[in-house]
Parts: C-alpha cells; structure tokens; sequence
C-alpha cells in the first residue's frame, strides 16, 4: 500500500479506537487531536521521512487507552510500527506511580523512535495543560506534572533539536500559566 494511504489508515483507525475519548482539560477536544499533534510533531522533527514512526505516532495510546491488542496493530499496520508502541507503551498491571517513576527511569534506554515520540507526547500534553489545564487539577498536581515530564524528557534529549526546543518551549508555556506575573 502507498505510504501516505496507510498513514491515512492509521488516522482513521485511531480515529474510531478513541472516539469517546476526550482530552481532560475544560475545552474536551476530541482525543484525536492530541494523536494528530503528536504525529505532527514527529513527522516534522524527521523531515517526513519516516513513515512508520508517524503511524506509531497516531496509535501510541491504542493499546494503553483503548486496549487495542498490540496484534492488531501488527498485522494491519505491520510489526515495525506494533514494536515502535509496545515500546511507548506503559504497563498498566503496575500502580501509577511506578509507572511514573519507570517513564523516568527507562527513558534513556528507548530507541531513538520510541524517544521521539516520547517527546512529542510530553510536548502536545504540556501544551494542553499550558493551555487548557484540566478543571479537577490543582496547581499542585500542575507543578507535579511538569517536573515529572522534565525528569522523563532529560532522558529522551540528544534525538532532535527542534523538538527538544518544542519540549522546552512547552514546559515553559505550562509553567507560566500557573505563575503570577510579577
Ligand atoms: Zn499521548
């Protein structure tokens, strides 16, 4: 199949896997423009010349969020864009604050792909909390949040400039949002 057609594929199928989905801040967007950002942000940090990786980028959280079995994933969209998500994707048998701690600890050990799209991820969701900031959370968690996406993302650095600034730019547009100006 032509590469732009599965890339379509990918978005279509991501499309209908989350489509109760919402993002949690006040505006809802629907989850699929958290997956477009994302595989925007991959697609533009690699030139577009990896397609795989924009795939994986737009079904990173099927299997997390939305049980898809990693399976599926593999005989539609192929083995390599299966293993590019198994390999962003947490385990959810283990408490949250494990999982947490494990983003932090196995970043510098993912592929450089994995990192990528690890990035992005953290770039669109501090966007989102910069932006939109979930109602239920306090500026606490906020702050929480933050620290703990620069502590993952320290890990994930020396795989793109552009995203790394991206990344940066992110945090820092979160953090303002709940800074006084002084
Ligand atoms: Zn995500």
């Amino acid at each position: 199949m032509k590469e732009w057609l599965l890339v379509l594929k990918a978005a279509d199928a991501a499309a209908r896997w989350h489509v109760h989905h919402r993002r949690k801040g006040p505006a809802e967007e629907p989850y699929i423009n958290h997956l477009l950002e994302v595989a925007m942000l991959v697609a533009e940090a690699t030139g577009g010349s990896d397609t795989n990786l924009v795939i994986a980028a737009l079904l990173h959280d099927a299997i997390e969020d939305s049980e898809v079995p990693r399976e599926l994933i593999s005989r539609t969209f192929g083995e390599d864009v299966a293993s590019i998500v198994a390999e962003v994707t947490d385990d959810k048998s283990l408490p949250k604050a494990d999982r947490k701690r494990k983003q932090i600890e196995g970043a510098a050990g993912k592929s450089t792909r994995a990192k990528l799209l690890k990035l992005a991820d953290k770039t669109s969701n501090l966007r989102a909390i910069g932006v939109s900031p979930p109602a239920d959370w306090s500026v606490k968690r906020r702050i929480e949040y933050v620290e703990w996406a620069r502590k993952v993302a320290a890990g994930l650095r020396g795989v793109s400039p552009k995203l790394e600034q991206q990344f940066d730019e992110a945090a820092h547009a979160a953090e303002r949002s709940f800074t006084p100006a002084l």
